[in-house]
Formats: structure tokens, sequence, C-alpha cells
């Protein structure tokens, strides 16, 4: 009988397909297989021995991991490798910690415990810490734990080839699947994912988005059947499980069309973004990590309209990034760009992003707090370096630094004389560094859309960040679901503090971007030009998207009709 089960959505998209189940990971960490009799243990137990085991389970565990990441760095076949091998690259970090294979060995010593035992206690008392936390994101990241724990695990245990063979096209169910498991299937032969666990920013979840697979979570695993038919509507929320024939022909026509509009969209890239009546509209791209810009190439992006550097804070680890693998990073992306727009932001710290290398106070509102550029400037050790390396990366190409969280002048005229300085120590230490590089400033708080007008005279450019200045125009979270219909980017007031800043950058004849979400949705496409933008940033899979509302639109029509609005 055909079953609709509501889940949460973890990747957009729509599947029909067959299911295969992913028995190996069903229950990632079987505890009771660990559990061993006292006979046994006295009879068997070796510590050393044991000790020595963990050594080689974590080699054969590091090797695996290693020849994965070679795959998914060499691959120039996906844009999700990247993500892949960011991913796998996290879990080396967590392997080679010296941390954990002390706790292993210690516990095997002093609980007097096989490996398989040590594992399971040693996981499980790291994910107890770290799910108790509130952070939806810590939460995710204990997941990431689990999941390397489980190969160790596996591994210990002698299960570790026994793997799912997927053949053909299917749609694969698991109770849990760690980007690991992910990583050694054929991405082109999965039509969806069905998972009972896993949330929107687990790396399961990130690697599903990069490579436009369908996913979806909340569905119980033991509800599904091997080999039954199924279908993903992310649209709806919905999984339909044993779909009845009219339901499966009806989402087959709907894959079609969509199908279409997919081969339309591959067939727009190399066109320009020239509106139906000649204006031509700057399609940028958003990237997080210097791996993304393989996808903005891609996508024919007319330049980084966005770089959020605080991914380098998450990979640093405990320590701050340093100057010179910062400088090399930002020279990649720069020469990756071959002298088009890179704009660079500065570590935007605070908020919800927290990072083991910046110690942050608890604060009771984080987000009107210690964020951005206020951390930043308070914080030289971390702020100076990033300076340097960016100044010194302006040699290689067309960098735009851009500071977020501005609310004042003062802040701004006390950036710029903190990049004089940092030009001056360069010149005086005789190294090369791009003297004409732009700098511009995040319009996301009211306050500096409100005073653009001034703000333009002292900068190059503006990027008006949609997604703080909406929390902040509207004062509901971005990240609160109870307050989600409250947040809405065209409300009239986000939509005239923007139509502010852009006509201030009209006045003053500075360049203006949007690189919130809004950018990159169709739905707001038409009011935004309305409002006389001509430069979006957004992720690059949805530039195509905002490049076909673009080719049907009419600027002078929307110019005509803004005047009347005004009037
Ligand atoms: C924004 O606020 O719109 C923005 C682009 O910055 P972030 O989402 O990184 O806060
Ligand atoms: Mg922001």
């Amino acid at each position: 009988m055909e079953k609709r089960i509501t889940g949460n959505v973890l990747s957009d998209g729509l599947c029909v397909g067959y299911i295969v189940k992913w028995t190996d990971n069903s229950a990632p960490l079987d505890y009771k297989k660990a559990q061993i009799t006292e006979e046994i243990r006295q009879t068997l137990l070796n510590e050393e021995a044991e000790c020595d085991r963990f050594r080689e389970v974590k080699n054969a565990v590091a090797a695996k991991l290693t020849s994965l990441l070679s795959c998914a760095e060499n691959s120039t076949v996906a844009a999700g490798d990247a993500e892949r091998a960011e991913i796998i690259r996290s879990y080396i970090t967590i392997l080679n910690d010296p941390e954990l294979e002390n706790d292993v060995v210690q516990r095997i010593r002093e609980q007097k415990v096989f490996l398989t035992e040590a594992l399971t206690l040693t996981v499980q008392e790291y994910s107890d810490d770290m799910s108790a936390l509130e952070d939806e994101y810590l939460k995710q990241r204990a997941q990431d734990f689990e999941q390397l724990f489980a190969m160790l695990l596996s591994y210990a245990s002698g299960n570790a080839q026994k793997k799912v063979h997927i053949e053909n096209p299917c749609i694969l169910a698991a109770k849990a699947l760690s980007p690991i498991d992910l990583s050694e299937i054929n991405k082109n032969l999965l039509l969806g994912i069905i998972c009972e666990e896993g949330g929107k920013t687990s790396h399961t979840a990130i690697i599903a988005r990069s490579y436009a697979i369908p996913m979806i979570s909340g569905i119980p695993y033991a509800e599904i059947q091997e080999n039954d038919k199924a279908v993903i509507d992310t649209e709806k929320k919905l999984c339909v499980l044993n779909p009845e024939a009219a339901t499966v022909s009806f989402y087959t026509e709907k894959n079609i069309q969509l199908q279409k509009e997919k081969e339309y969209f591959n067939a727009l890239v190399e066109q320009r973004a020239v509106s139906e009546d000649g204006v031509h509209i700057e399609l940028m791209a958003n990237i997080g990590s210097v791996r993304e810009v393989s996808q903005a190439v891609a996508q024919r992006a007319d330049g980084i309209g966005l770089f959020r550097t605080e991914f380098l804070l998450s990979e640093a680890g405990t320590d701050f990034p340093s100057e010179e693998n910062q400088f090399k990073i930002y020279r990649a992306v720069l020469q990756a760009m071959d002298g088009k727009i890179v704009t660079i932001r500065t570590f935007d710290i605070g908020g919800d992003k927290v990072y083991p290398c910046v110690h942050l106070p608890e604060e009771e509102n984080p987000f009107l707090g210690w964020r951005g550029i206020r951390y930043c400037t308070d914080n030289i050790k971390l702020f100076f370096p990033q300076l340097r390396a960016l100044l010194r990366a302006a040699v290689y190409g067309n960098l735009y630094i851009m500071f977020p969280m501005i609310t004042t002048e003062e802040e701004v005229k006390n950036l710029l004389s903190l990049v004089e300085r940092i030009k001056k120590d360069l010149h005086k230490e005789k190294i090369p560094f791009g003297r004409n590089v732009k700098i511009g400033i995040m319009i996301e708080t009211p306050a500096a859309a409100l005073i653009a007008d001034t703000l333009a005279q002292s900068v190059d450019f503006f990027s008006i960040g949609t997604n703080d200045l909406t929390q902040y125009t509207l004062a509901a979270d971005r990240n609160n679901a109870k307050v989600a219909h409250l947040y809405r980017e065209n409300h009239p007031a986000v939509l005239q503090l923007i139509k502010m800043t852009i006509d201030a950058g009209k006045k003053y004849k500075k360049h203006v971007c949007v690189c919130g979400e809004m950018a990159g949705n169709p739905l707001f496409t038409q009011a935004l030009l309305n409002l006389g933008l001509r430069c979006f940033s957004m992720t690059p899979v949805n530039i195509q998207k905002i490049k076909k509302e673009i080719l049907s639109a009419k600027i002078m029509d929307a110019d005509k009709k803004q005047k009347k609005e005004v009037r």
C-alpha cells in the first residue's frame, strides 16, 4: 500500500526509482556487538596487542581516506568532489589528532577492554558530550565524529569489506549515511537518498546538494522495503513509499519536465545575462572555499561576489590560519578567476559563526554582539595577517576587499587607515602588494543602509547582505523557525533599505551588488531589477536560473515603473 511520509528536506529535487537499502550502515555503531563476557576477556585480552591493533586499524583507515581524498581531488567530473575532498580532509584531521589515540589506548590499558569496546566507549562519551550541546552545527559535527568511529569500528571488527554494490540507478535508503559511505558510491547512479537521521548542515547533506541529489531525512528506516519503488518530492517535503501506479506516472511526467528545464539551464551557460531590452546584468558567484571556484568558472560567473573566508577558520583547528597559507589561497582564487572581480570578505566571526581557534565569550545576543568587523578590529593577531595576505595576493588579479557588519562611518574610516598602515608596512618590508585594490563594505545592517549616502563617499563598492539586513530590519532571527513567517526579504522596509543603498551607489558611481540569498531567488529578480540592481551574486548552481529571469526581463519598463512608484 502507498505510504506518504513528510520528512526534512536536505537537498532539493524530485526522483522516482527503486530502493536499495544501505544495510551496511543501518546501525552505524552496533554497541551490542562489542560486548564481551568476562571469561573471554580474562583469557584473551592482551592490552599491548590491542593497542598495536588500534594503530594498524588507524593506518588502514588513514590509507583508505587518503585514497578517497586523492580520487576526490583528482576528479574533474563533478562539482561535489570539492566538498567531498573537504570533508575527507576533516576526517583525516580528527584521525590524526594525538588526543584520539591517547584516549583509545588509555582506555584499553586502564579499563582493560578490547579495541572494539574502547572505540565504542570513546565515541559514546564524545558524542554524548557533543549531542548535549544546543548548537545544531556542533550536533551535526558529532555525527561526523560518530561516522569516523563507525569506520574505525568496522575495520577493527573485520567488517570493512562488507559493502552494498550499486549497479543501476536507484534511490538509496539508510538509517544514517556518512559522507565516507557516500564517497564510495557512484553518484551518477544515485537518483535520491532517503535517511532516517541527518540534518541540513550534515556533511552528507552538503555533498548531496553539491551533486544535486535529492535527499530527505526523517523517514523511518524500518518502514522501507528493499526493491520497492519510492518517490522523493522535496517541494512537498514528501517521500512516497511503494507508490501507486497513478502516483508513479504523475511524478515521472513531472520529472521529465524538470529534466527539460535542466537541459535548458545547461544551454544558457555560454549566454550573457542581457535583458530583453539589451541591459547587461552581472551574475557573480558566492563561494565558501577555494575549491568552489571551479563551480563558479563552470557556470561562467562574471566574478566572485562573495568569498566567505570563515571556512579557513574551521579548517585551521585551534590555531589561526597563517598569513602565508591565506596568501596562497587568495592568490589561487584570483588566478583562477583570471582578471575578473574577486570579492573577498574578511572573517565574519560571531553570531552563529563559531570556530575552535576563536575564543568568543558567551553573549546574550551574539548576533548583536562581537561580530564581524567588531571582533576583527579588536583581535589584530587574527585580522592583520588576513589583511596582509589579501594585499599581497592582490598582485595576482582584480581583488575587492570587503568588510562585514558595518554600522558607522568611523568603522569605515578606521578600516581604511588600517589598510593604509599595512600597505606602508609591506612597502617598508619590500614585499609586493596590490596598490589598486578596491575596498568596500557589506550593507547588512539597517544603520549602514540608512547612511549609505555618507558611506558611499568613503568606499569603492557596496554589497548588500540581504540575509542579515532582513533579520536586523525585521527583528526576526534568520535561524529561528518560529519567526520564519516574519523573515521576508521582500518586506517593504527591507526593499526600501536596498533601494537607498542602490541609489547611493548610483549617485557616487560605486559598484553595488546583492550577495544575500535573495539574489539567487528567481522570485525576487524582477523586484531587484526594478530597484535598479545590476549585479547579483549567488551560489553558482543558481546562476542559470536567474539568467533565465533576466533574459525575459524588461529593464527600461522596470526603470519607468520605478520612477512611477517613487512618485
Ligand atoms: C548576508 O548577510 O546576506 C550575507 C551574505 O552574509 P552571511 O550570510 O555570510 O551572513
Ligand atoms: Mg551577513
